[in-house]
């Protein structure tokens, strides 16, 4: 009798990979996708759908193309196969601004030119004049409104000027945009924003992309002539925290969290440093940066380590020594939405990481406040996540501003690069200003489907 329970019992028992047993499962990454539809929605609201179905779906990636392999070969080959040089883009879309803005101040100069002849024609409407062109002549009262500066005629150069929306709107712009900063109100304490309306790409790196809702995958990266790979394939927002460090030739460039080293080569890519300090804490994840290092730069060992130019260190960030940088990126350790959404491995939702998770937004804000500290006076930090959490993002970057506020003599004003992202747009989706206080943030989107990229660009100014 209870062999035959025992036998009924077993027969439906289901198998471990029955879909009743897998859906009961809640694996890490199920986690991250409850804890983002909880928190996510509410930040982002109707907009969170899209982001979703981003995240969920198939990533974008750039090649940067690698300039100590055959870099011509490289380009010509990629543009063969459709793909488009990123400078060239925000190119185009800068020109297109330009013209925009000429169009429309042209229309409000001929606007302003008809409003002033009506007030005329009404003046001597009043005055009952003798209409004869000479008695006009005779006795017209000079309007002081009508004598143009040559240079600003409607033809002049003038209005070939790129003149950003936040300019034309004038400083009261910037009034509505400091409710947001509410926040320091309350704190009490004060920070500068400043507007900056311009990307500097530096002219030697050339990055490729596939245009908007094309998905086609880059090849495999070949190893060239000169023994090292022709292109690196990245995450297309993780070039934006790079081209806000505004790197100049000569800079010395210290990466605080590089591995695996995809933004320390972007930035060497550049052709510009005199020196690059990538570090990492993590001991095997350092050994990445030799990776890319061996994999990427021609001569690695001869030219590279033992010249010093690229030194890879094994520190703390939070406790990383004084020293002198002009530029710093801090891409700190975060929920890395995307990761958590696919992988279960080493996914900082497992159970096993709930603490180093609540833990996060207390050490990226150090490990920024420190780099605030390192960077010389007028130097630049980019900081960086790729999650899409507030708290990690601005909310970190507030913590670290107020830290330095209440506790040094440090200045920092945050650069406000709104008008400049303006040129990107037919390559990432950017989250409305509306929703944050400091930084910009790439959104997945299908049809541009890159980061999530968090950045914030910081000045030191004492
Ligand atoms: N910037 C890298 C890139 O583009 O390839 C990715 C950096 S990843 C988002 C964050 C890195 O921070 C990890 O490699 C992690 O080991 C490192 N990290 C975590 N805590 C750190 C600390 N206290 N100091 C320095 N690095 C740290």
């Amino acid at each position: 009798m209870l062999s035959r329970v025992c036998r009924q019992f077993v027969r439906h028992k289901h198998a471990p990979d029955h879909w009743s047993v897998v859906q009961k499962k809640n694996h890490p990454v199920d986690k991250a996708l409850a804890h983002f539809d909880d928190f996510y929605k509410q930040v982002f609201t109707n907009k969170w759908e899209f982001m979703r179905e981003g995240l969920l779906g198939k990533q974008k990636y750039v090649a940067v193309i690698n300039n100590y392999s055959d870099s011509e070969a490289t380009m010509a080959k990629l543009e063969l196969q459709g793909a488009l040089n990123v400078r060239t883009l925000f190119n185009l879309q800068k020109e297109y601004i330009k013209e925009r803005k000429a169009r429309s101040e042209k229309k409000r100069k001929l606007a302003e030119v008809h409003k002033i002849d009506k007030e005329l024609d009404a003046k001597v409407d009043e005055t009952k004049p003798d209409l004869s062109l000479e008695a006009s002549l005779e006795n017209a009262e000079i309007d002081e409104r009508r004598l143009v500066d040559s240079r600003d005629t409607l033809s002049g150069e003038i209005l070939h000027e790129f003149v950003p929306a936040t300019k034309i709107k004038g400083k009261d712009d910037f009034i509505p945009e400091s409710t947001h900063y509410k926040f320091y109100k309350t704190d009490k304490f004060d920070i500068t924003v400043i507007p900056e309306y311009d990307i500097n790409f530096p002219e030697h790196l050339n990055i490729y992309c596939f245009e908007e809702s094309n998905n086609s995958d880059f090849d495999k990266a070949r190893t060239g002539s000169t023994g090292v790979l022709n292109y690196y394939l990245m995450d297309g927002g993780s070039i934006l925290p790079v081209l806000a460090l505004d790197i100049k030739p000569g800079n010395k460039i210290l990466d605080l969290c590089a591995a695996p080293g995809g933004k320390t080569l972007l930035a060497i890519q550049t052709l510009y440093p005199d020196s690059i300090v990538a570090n990492d804490v993590s001991m095997s994840r350092t050994n990445r940066l030799y990776n890319i290092g061996r994999q990427f730069l021609y001569d690695f060992k001869e030219r590279w380590l033992q010249t010093g130019k690229l030194q890879i260190t094994n520190i703390d960030g939070r406790y990383f020594p004084k020293n002198n940088f002009d530029r710093i990126l801090v891409d700190v350790p975060c929920t890395t939405d995307r990761h958590s959404l696919h992988e279960n491995d080493n996914n900082i939702f497992k159970p096993s990481r709930v603490r180093e998770r609540l833990q996060l937004p207390e050490l990226q804000s150090e490990l920024l406040v420190n780099a605030l500290k390192l960077v010389k006076k007028g130097g630049i930090v980019v900081y960086s996540t790729c999650s899409l959490s507030p708290i990690q993002n601005d909310g970190v970057v507030h913590m670290a501003l107020k830290n330095l506020w209440e506790e040094t003599e440090i200045d920092v004003v945050v650069v406000d690069l709104g008008p400049a992202l303006l040129q990107t747009r037919h390559v990432f989706k950017l989250a409305s200003k509306k929703i944050m206080k400091y930084g910009h943030l790439v959104v997945p989107y299908l049809p541009q489907n890159y980061g999530p990229t968090y950045f914030c660009k910081l000045k030191r100014i004492n």
